[in-house]
């Protein structure tokens, strides 16, 4: 574990979804910066206590965020623990591959289900966290709020449509609220590519086109994305913005 910068002594991250892939690298990498961490997964729980217990302070909490009652009370877990959040991370997200062309393969219990993790459950831990992440808030550091969305959130792209809406859903909410929530808070979203994590282990024609035509020629690593929310976190004006980090694909 990497030694604690002194700015970050005693502050609170919460990552949803923080068991695998994406927001596990985020809790590690906002650890090894020096926040304690409050973990989360749907499922997962004996993974997520083990990664609590190595990070001292650090504390896991199951809940299913399709559910608003666990949303709430998982925020409220994290404040009666901690006492204190600022940063929050709203990782935890579903997909769906749906050829774009098979409109009824879509259905509409689709859209809902998408729509109620990818959007409305980040909505309601930014509600219910409000007041926390404003208290824990100062002029020289503002408390953090980075959504993970998706490059299929901002152009044409994605394993289906509802994915891809739901995603551009959270790249808008992104934006109203970082000014709604200005300037205590600060507000902004990353916008990966493709990640190699649980989610795209099947995606072999994803991983040919990032080899074949994206600028890094790769997919990115979790850590990559990572590194991209500490570095959102470390600055302390940063905000409204979505940031594309699919290895620049989107220019070819
Ligand atoms: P992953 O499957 O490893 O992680 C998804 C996480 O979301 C899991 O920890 C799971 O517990 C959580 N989750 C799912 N449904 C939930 C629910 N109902 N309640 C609570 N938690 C729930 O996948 P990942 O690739 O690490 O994805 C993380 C985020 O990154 C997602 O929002 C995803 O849409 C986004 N993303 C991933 C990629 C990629 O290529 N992997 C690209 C763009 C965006």
């Amino acid at each position: 574990m990497a030694t604690a910068p002194t700015n970050n002594h005693r502050r609170v991250a919460l990552v949803t979804g923080s068991t695998s892939g994406i927001g596990k690298a985020i809790a590690e990498r906002l650890a090894a910066d020096g926040f304690t961490i409050a973990f989360h997964s749907k499922s997962s729980a004996k993974t997520g206590q083990s990664l609590a217990a190595s990070y001292p302070g650090s504390t896991y909490t199951q809940a299913d965020l399709s559910d608003q009652n666990q949303a709430k009370q998982l925020i409220t877990d994290v404040l009666t623990h901690h006492g204190r959040l600022d940063v929050l991370a709203n990782n935890a997200g579903i997909n769906a591959t749906i050829p774009h062309r098979s409109l009824k393969e879509a259905s509409a219990q689709i859209w809902r289900d998408l729509y109620e993790v990818n959007v409305i459950a980040p909505w309601t831990l930014i509600s219910e966290a409000e007041n926390a992440l404003r208290d824990s808030s100062s002029p020289e550091q503002p408390s953090c709020i980075i959504n993970i969305s998706s490059h299929a959130g901002v152009r044409p792209k994605g394993a289906s449509i509802p994915y891809a809406a739901s995603k551009a859903a959270l790249n808008h909410v992104t934006k109203l609220l970082a000014i709604s929530l200005s300037p205590d808070i600060r507000v902004n979203a990353i916008a990966p590519g493709l990640v190699e994590t649980p989610m795209t282990e099947q995606w072999e024609e994803a991983r040919k086109l990032w080899s074949e035509r994206s600028p890094m020629g790769r997919g990115a690593q979790p850590a990559d994305i990572a590194q991209l929310a500490s570095m959102i976190i470390s600055n302390n004006y940063l905000t409204g913005e979505i940031i594309i980090a699919d290895g620049g694909l989107n220019l070819t």
